[in-house]
């Protein structure tokens, strides 16, 4: 017997709809390349966002046509965010570090039909990318004047959004139907096509809202500092409006004293990025220190994040931190860490273990960790296995590809290529990317609490572990150290000693190699990749 339910449908209009009834005044900020604030309302957002709808079925965009966006963190992008897939098409975000190879591959591989390109972000698009044959159209916006550009047929957004009627049926039927998509990172080969569902963007969003995951309601202040081109900038834009909370926007600033003045200035109560991000907002608060007494939920997720810096956020500016974990394939959120009831008996330092795990998983994802043959593993907090997950907002496919072993197992199981470590209690530790594992001797070393401790030592700004070959025991750790300025000299035996007091002795990395900067990927996170290959061919410094 079937239920008697509506079949109401999941989409993302009616995240629109609902915030445009309920919170017309909610505030929507946007830093301005000049520095200067541009503040309107959801209720703004809703009657642009219908014009720009009719500006797009105007520019012959048809239902599911791939709309892409080159963008900063701003009011239009959000406004592309909402009108391309309630128009029934789908908001496709553009990495705007790619190369300019990926970059050309991922246009073409998405088949984009038009593409809006950020003004302060223009100059850039057209040295990496320029004209792409089978592009129809290219729109600007955010610039003052018409702007010289190689692109065939440049548009302009305020220019379509005054000529767009103010009334417009949203055109979505199915949820099923795709609304977003968004091109992983790639650390090799190309970059694999994400395509989220209306129904998935839906799920997410409530999942994301839920107490038990960032609980967003009314009175929250939302600062995005991970860029929108990330995993749906970690579905923050759909989350804020659905429970009626302010969005600020940094724009393309990621300087650590910018985001701080805006989170101060807005009164922001959840700021969510990257750990480097983090790391740089803490050093500036070192220097001049802000009151961020609004802040009820700082969110660090995309990597690990430190223990120390969770401890150092903590103590020193009383900033509560939230672990998250995550991937793009997950729209992305996972799991979150925070402290269990029955965690009130442990000690401070017990408490901030399981803070710094990766958490739990959020209700609505199911997770498991595995051996190489693909049997369960025990929740014991020891054994390390690969994560394994099925839920409502991960993904069953990448985009025009057949869904392989590699990636998916029989039982319809997402393979995340990530290590953990499982408690009891279901707290989940992130050991590695099975990339990145070192695998030494037929032991596994996790290059991640590597260099967790490392970064932990007052003298290091940055640590990145990997695998060098070895020809005793197959793969050695090797650790590559960003100091701090103020680090003066530094023996390599002081970064031995103080990880000897936390791991035994054959995890202790090889060597140390002191860098200026440690490379990073194009959302920020350190880029293994690349430091091997620099290892490789010997330019990896001191
Ligand atoms: P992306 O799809 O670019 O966000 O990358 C997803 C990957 O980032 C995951 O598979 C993890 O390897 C890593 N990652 C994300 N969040 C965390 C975290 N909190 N701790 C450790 N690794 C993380």
């Amino acid at each position: 017997m079937q239920g008697l339910m509506m079949d109401y449908p999941l989409t993302i209009d009616r995240i629109l709809e609902h915030a445009n009834r309920m919170y017309p005044h909610k505030r929507v900020v946007t830093r301005l390349p000049d520095g200067s604030m541009h503040d309107y309302t959801y209720g703004d957002l809703y009657k642009r966002v219908k014009r720009l709808a009719n500006a797009l079925v105007g520019l012959g965009v048809k239902p599911g046509d791939r709309v892409a966006t080159f963008a900063g963190n701003n009011y239009q992008h959000l406004e592309l965010y909402y009108a391309i897939p309630c128009a029934g098409a789908v908001c496709h975000t553009l990495n705007i570090r790619l190369s300019p190879e990926q970059q050309a591959y991922v246009i073409n591989h998405a088949e984009d039909k038009v593409i809006f390109i950020d003004a302060a972000l223009l100059t850039l698009f057209e040295g990496e990318v320029g004209p792409i044959e089978g592009v129809k159209h290219y729109v600007v916006f955010g610039q003052e004047g018409a702007v010289d550009s190689n692109l065939p047929g440049v548009r302009y957004y305020g220019d379509l959004l005054a000529r767009g009627e103010e009334e417009f049926e949203w055109e979505v039927i199915d949820e099923r139907s795709a609304a977003g998509l968004c091109y992983t990172s790639g650390t090799t080969g190309n970059p694999k096509g994400v395509l989220y569902s209306h129904r998935s963007i839906y799920l997410h969003t409530i999942g994301e809202n839920q107490a038990n995951a960032l609980g967003l309601c009314e009175s929250d202040v939302v600062l995005p500092a991970v860029p929108m081109f990330h995993a749906m900038a970690w579905g923050l834009p759909y989350a804020a409006a659905f429970a009626g909370a302010d969005l600020v926007l940094p724009g393309a600033a990621s300087d650590p004293a910018v985001l701080l003045d805006l989170i101060v200035q807005n009164r922001v109560t959840v700021p969510a990025g990257v750990p480097t991000v983090w790391n740089s907002v803490y050093k500036e608060l070192k220097e001049n220190p802000r009151d961020l007494s609004d802040i009820r939920c700082l969110v660090a997720g995309g990597a690990a994040m430190p223990r120390e810096l969770i401890l150092r956020f903590e103590h020193e500016f009383e900033v509560e931190v939230v672990h998250s974990w995550g991937m793009t394939e997950m729209s992305p959120i996972g799991t979150m860490s925070r402290l269990s009831r029955h965690h009130a008996e442990l000690t401070e330092k017990e408490k901030h273990d399981i803070r710094a795990t990766q958490g739990q998983a959020v209700p609505g994802v199911e997770i498991r960790i595995v051996n190489d043959k693909g049997e369960r593993l025990p929740w014991d907090g020891i054994v390390m296995g690969e994560v394994q997950v099925c839920g409502p907002w991960i993904t069953k496919g990448y985009y025009k590809e057949e869904p392989t072993a590699e990636y998916f197992t029989p039982d319809g199981w997402f393979r995340t290529g990530d290590v953990a470590t499982i408690t009891e209690d279901g707290y989940m530790q992130i050991t590695d990317r099975t990339k990145d594992l070192v695998r030494s001797g037929g032991e596994w070393i996790s290059s991640v609490a590597l260099e967790n401790e490392l970064m932990a030592h007052p003298k290091v700004h940055e640590a990145a572990v990997i695998a060098i070959p070895d020809e005793r025991w197959g793969e050695r750790p090797l650790a590559v150290v960003a100091l701090e300025p103020d680090a003066g000299g530094v023996m390599r035996e002081e970064f031995s000693s103080h990880l000897s007091l936390h791991f035994p002795k054959y995890w202790l990395p090889d060597d140390y190699v002191l860098v200026d900067m440690i490379p990073k990927t194009s959302v920020g996170k350190f880029d293994k990749r690349e430091i091997r290959r620099r290892h490789a061919e010997g330019q990896l410094g001191a």
